[in-house]
């Protein structure tokens, strides 16, 4: 079993805000999440081109969405870099980042909660925004030319896990177990393959690889 970790103040502060903001526009969480897999796509495609790698092909870099209702999950999936463990730690246990980092900064100067909704469509919000709609997220990665895969587990509250876990390729796997609070919040809409593909229309049209919704069985 592996210890659970805390987030850095920081993170744990615009955790906070971004879940508790009455915020209407939640669902830029797969903009993000999309515009993040994407970013390790062109990672691992600049790596292949600089280094001569022959086993990576551009023809097959994929954004894959996938539902599953009865579990209620929504899981975004690439083919890019992949992250090893202290990249996992580093990258989704603080943060650091760009948006993340202006966002936090201009909704702590406003610190209303009616204006958090102008301020967060100005900025990537990034991985953080999932925990809007998901009550637990898992980051299951492979980092491209290493053996070992690793699972991020957090149910947002008390921090994170990190352990072992097996993966075929390389790449990055995040499943969203959405929450269900009943008619508070429920966010059976992210289950719905018509809103999934409005959402990738509307926010992520411009992304260069293709986005691949794998649809369930009826
Ligand atoms: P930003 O994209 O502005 O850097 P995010 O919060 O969206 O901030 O993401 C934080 C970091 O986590 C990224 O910079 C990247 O290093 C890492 N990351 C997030 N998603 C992925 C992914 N799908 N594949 C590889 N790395 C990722
Ligand atoms: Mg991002």
């Amino acid at each position: 079993m592996a210890s659970k970790k805390q987030f850095k103040a920081e993170s744990k502060r615009l955790l906070d805000l971004m879940i508790n903001s009455i915020y209407t526009h939640k669902e830029i969480f797969l903009r993000e999440l999309i515009s993040n897999a994407s970013d390790a796509i062109d990672k691992l495609y600049y790596k292949a081109l600089s280094e001569n790698l022959s086993d990576v092909n551009r023809e097959d870099f994929k954004v894959y969405l996938e539902v599953n209702k009865d579990a209620r999950t929504l899981t975004i999936r690439d083919n890019g870099l992949g992250m090893n463990k202290e990249e996992l730690e580093e990258n989704l246990g603080t943060i650091a980042k760009s948006g993340s980092l202006a966002f936090k900064k201009e909704l702590e100067e406003k610190e209303k909660k009616e204006e958090a909704d102008d301020i967060i469509g100005q900025f990537g919000v990034g991985f953080y925004s999932a925990f809007m709609v998901a009550k637990k997220v898992e980051v299951v990665s492979k980092k491209y030319g290493e053996e070992t895969a690793y699972i991020w587990t957090s149910d947002a509250i008390d921090g994170y896990t990190i352990e072992e876990t097996s993966k075929d390729s390389c790449g990055t796997e995040i499943t969203l177990y959405l929450k269900d609070n009943g008619d508070e919040e429920n966010y059976d809409e992210y289950l719905q393959q018509y809103e999934i593909e409005r959402l990738v229309h509307k926010y992520s049209d411009y992304i260069r690889y293709p986005i691949q919704m794998m649809v369930e069985e009826q």
